[in-house]
């Protein structure tokens, strides 16, 4: 069986399905048994094995996930969320489900991620937790992080929801904080269509998640509830198909790594493109090859006009219509972040991208520029 893909488009991304996800996902239909099973178990054991979490705790996407984290620590009512103004808009939005109001902070232009010397400005009696998401696959910079809610003893929730695989000095990221979550959607490194997991090592707060995610119980099957709790199981297919993916991450990764590569190399020297700057510290996943260009605009059409799609990074969360009047937004203007949204643009990054498809992308660009 063939991926479906329109022969005349070079997509941006695009996961890497084939006989081996139809196997296993087929097993867990035929299994019967298709809530929460011995493929959920199995996907929950390797993703803690490629963490080095303790718990590993699947739930139905990321950001259900997000929003177990944020109860587990009883966040609600009243408290406020530090989160990076450059983000996809579920890293607030959970915030919102949680009850609490998220408050954006400005990023780094080095690694897209979070800066929290400028966080400085935004704490009160009522900041709780800080959110650190890592995006396009680098690392936010986690010392830092750290220092950060030490000094002003807050908690902190990871959103690596685009960074399995991805490492700071060495360490998985998702697990630095009191909790961290990774998100298996349909555009992610890899995928389970939809899942998530939330990652902890503190059995007090895994049992939290839980609990959340199961009514309030902490066995299924029983119906008296001594908490209350919601429903964010997984189906077993979910769990399958997130099984047969973790079984070629390593060499999605690898893939990543050469499209990234190959871009640099026939591209650098080129002055237009400026790459993403790794932080010599993080082993990044290039889930994304981005880069920023003064004309990313003009280049996104012209790349679609010659059959090669690519995305503009997210807008940033306090130039997003529903937030337009939230009080979150505590400045009104990010200047990085909304730079980065005007010059960003990622290219095509899927593991399926021929050598061919990558040299006409390539040379689509060299035509754009000359
Ligand atoms: C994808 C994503 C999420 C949400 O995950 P879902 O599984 O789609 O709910 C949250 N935060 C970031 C940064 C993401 O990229």
């Amino acid at each position: 069986m063939t991926p479906l893909k329109d022969r005349h488009l070079i997509p941006q991304i695009q996961p890497w399905i084939n006989e081996e996800e139809v196997r296993l996902v087929s097993q867990a239909v035929h299994s019967t048994l298709v809530t929460e099973a011995e493929f959920t178990r199995k996907f929950e054991t390797q993703i803690a094995g490629l963490t080095g979490a303790k718990h590993a705790i699947a739930v139905c996407n990321g950001t259900a996930a997000l929003y177990c984290a944020l109860k587990a620590l009883g966040i609600g009512p009243g408290d406020e969320v530090i989160v990076p103004d450059l983000t996809y808009v579920a890293t607030a939005n959970a915030v919102i489900m949680a009850g609490a109001d998220p408050v954006f902070c400005e990023i780094r232009k080095d690694t897209f991620c979070i800066d929290l010397e400028w966080a400085e400005r935004l704490i009160t009696h009522r900041t709780k937790v800080v959110i650190p998401v890592h995006l396009y696959g680098q690392s936010a910079d986690m010392d830092q992080v750290l220092r950060f809610a030490r000094h002003h003893n807050l908690k902190i929730i990871e959103d690596a929801a685009q960074a399995v695989g991805v490492r700071f000095q060495g360490k998985h990221v998702g697990t630095f904080g009191e909790l961290g979550i990774i998100s298996f959607y349909g555009n992610k490194t890899i995928t389970c269509g939809e899942g998530g997991v939330v990652l902890t090592e503190d059995d007090a707060l895994a049992t939290s998640v839980r609990r959340l995610k199961n009514h309030g119980r902490d066995k299924r099957g029983t119906f008296v509830h001594e908490h209350i709790g919601f429903n964010f199981s997984i189906t077993e297919m979910q769990a399958a198909l997130g099984v047969a993916q973790m079984g070629k991450l390593g060499r999605i990764i690898q893939r990543k790594r050469e499209i990234h590569d190959r871009y640099l190399e026939e591209l650098a020297g080129f002055g237009q493109l400026e790459p993403c700057q790794v932080d010599p510290r993080c082993s990044p996943v290039f889930w994304f090859t981005s880069c920023l260009c003064q004309e990313s605009e003009q280049l996104a059409e012209f790349l679609l006009e010659n059959q090669v799609q690519t995305r503009r990074f997210f807008p940033p969360l306090h130039l997003q219509p529903c937030y337009a009047n939230h009080p979150g937004k505590k400045e009104n203007t990010f200047p990085v972040s909304e730079e980065l949204y005007r010059c960003g643009i990622s290219l095509p990054s899927a593991y399926l991208l021929t050598e061919i498809e990558q040299s006409q992308v390539i040379a689509t660009i060299k035509k754009f520029f000359r």
